[in-house]
């Protein structure tokens, strides 16, 4: 059996990242992902075959489909940045981005708007407006951007799609892997990172648990997507392209609205779960926009889940949606579901965020429910992201409920892949940026008509009902 100096299991933003950084030689690093290449998820979703596993899985990870979000913040979107100088994730952040745009005519990042007003506004009301630095991309840009990162990774690493890690445990100064599917047997390599994303969150529970590796349970968040007229939020947008709107209810307690965008809301599949999620309908037009509003519940995983199950039983789609009146009436609908000051807090929050956008009041805003995030158990890991007491061994990515967003994702490779070459003596590969070549294209498709959006916990679009 050769042994590997790396394998690395997902091949999502965590994943790709980790093997980037390693700076190993390729021979020696295998990159396996139980999800299909990136063709052949282009080719399902252009000949309908768009399985809801086509779209989490896969070359590229979760995100391939969206309308792309690439937030540069050290104050979002992971759990570990906080424990670093602001300025060392930035320009990590910063490293990151050039690669994953490196060669492509993309829009410019989004800075961060004059604000001032909108966040002096919001102040007034007991809010907190944070706003930073966004790439958005559209869905064509992704893929392009997926496939020229599929490029890279091929002078990187070994990389086997529809090939599923079903086991790991330590051996003798290593790590041995049982892999199944296109690549078969037991691989024995001397690190392995672990960066399965959502779709594998539970395979690793398990298998964390195997491995007695430590973790804190979930905190998860639970709320409703608020949908109103087009644009009904914009005022919000005018000083970042994906801000937040916070306030701080003591305690510990948040209320929250995030992932502002244009579209619809449909029923979708997390984790065994249906909740709501968003869509972009470009060829359509944007008649509605909608935002999630989440409370940092106090509930536990367990209780989170007999909510939303009872939620899914009690509707014909999994979801149930009410008119804003009616929600802010109280009564009926999500408050037979939801505890009572859960609710209690998204409407004082909603009329707090009236002040701010005028329009939320508009006669048809809807609330649609279960909105769900932070499902996941946190893994503990030290600064370079190894499972504690377990040499070798690193966890990365959403997986482990270290992060939540691509940028928060590929950083927390980053550092895995950083400490992976160090150990091993080598310097960590350093982005090379080529010139862009303004609209030369390399990737194979074009943008599809109907672009996933970002749901509220990385869950898995199901096509709506009928
Ligand atoms: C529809 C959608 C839209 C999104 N939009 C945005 C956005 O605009 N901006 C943003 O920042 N974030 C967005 N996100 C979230 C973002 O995609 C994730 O935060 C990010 O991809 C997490 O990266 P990851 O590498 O940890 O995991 P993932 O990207 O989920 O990758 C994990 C990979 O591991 C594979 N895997 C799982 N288990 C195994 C196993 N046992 N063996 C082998 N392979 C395995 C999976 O197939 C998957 O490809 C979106 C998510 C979704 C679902």
């Amino acid at each position: 059996m050769n042994r590997l100096a790396l394998l690395v299991v997902g091949a999502g933003p965590a994943g790709i990242f980790a093997a980037l950084r390693s700076g190993l030689p390729p021979e020696q690093v295998l990159i396996v992902d139980e999800g299909r290449e990136v063709e052949a998820r282009l080719g399902a979703r252009r000949f309908g075959l768009d399985v809801p596993g086509t779209i989490a899985t896969g070359f590229g990870g979760a995100g391939l489909f969206s309308n792309g979000q690439l937030c540069l913040t050290h104050q979002i979107g992971s759990t570990i940045a906080h424990r670093f100088p602001a300025a060392e994730v930035n320009r990590r952040q910063h490293a990151i981005d050039a690669i994953l745009h490196d060669g492509m005519d993309i829009g410019e990042l989004r800075p961060i708007g004059p604000a001032a007003g909108i966040a002096a506004t919001a102040r007034r009301h007991g809010l907190s407006y944070l706003q930073y630095a966004v790439r958005q991309l559209d869905s064509d840009q992704l893929i392009r951007m997926t496939t020229r990162l599929r490029d890279r990774i091929l002078h990187t690493a070994r990389l086997s799609c529809e090939t599923a890690c079903v086991a790991i445990e330590p051996t003798g100064g290593g790590w041995l892997v049982r892999l199944e599917g296109k690549l078969n047997g037991v691989f024995e390599a001397a690190n392995v990172v672990l960066a399965p994303g959502k779709a594998g969150a539970g395979w690793l529970r398990e298998t964390g648990t195997a491995l007695g590796l430590s973790r804190e349970a979930a905190a998860p968040r639970l709320g409703v997507r608020l949908q109103g007229p087009a644009g009904f939020l914009s005022a919000l947008l005018a000083g970042s392209g994906d801000p937040r709107l916070t306030w701080s209810v003591g305690d510990g307690v948040r209320v929250r609205l995030q992932n502002l965008s244009d579209g619809d809301v449909v029923p979708a599949t997390s984790q065994g779960l249906i909740v709501v999620g968003g869509t972009s309908a470009r060829a359509a037009g944007f008649e509605r926009s909608s935002g999630t509003v989440m409370v940092t519940s106090g509930l536990c995983a367990a209780d989170v889940r007999r909510i939303v199950a009872g939620v899914n039983d009690a509707s014909r789609d999994g979801v149930l949606t009410q008119s804003l009146p009616e929600f802010l009436a109280g009564g009926g609908g999500l408050d037979e579901h939801y505890p009572a000051r859960l609710t209690e807090l998204l409407r004082r929050f909603v009329l707090r965020l009236a002040n701010v956008c005028p329009e939320v009041l508009h006669p048809s805003t809807v609330v649609h429910g279960p909105a769900v995030e932070g499902l996941t158990d946190r893994f503990d890991v030290t600064d370079e992201l190894e499972a504690r007491g377990r040499p070798g061994l690193y966890l990365a990515g959403d997986g482990p409920g270290l992060t939540g967003g691509i940028i928060g994702a590929a950083d927390s490779g980053w550092l895995a892949g950083a400490s992976i070459a160090r150990r091993s003596g080598r310097t960590a590969a350093r982005p090379r940026t080529r010139r862009p070549v303004p609209g030369v294209r390399t990737g194979p498709a074009a943008a599809p008509a109907r672009d996933a959006g970002r749901p509220s916990d990385g869950v898995t679009v199901v096509p709506p009902a009928g």
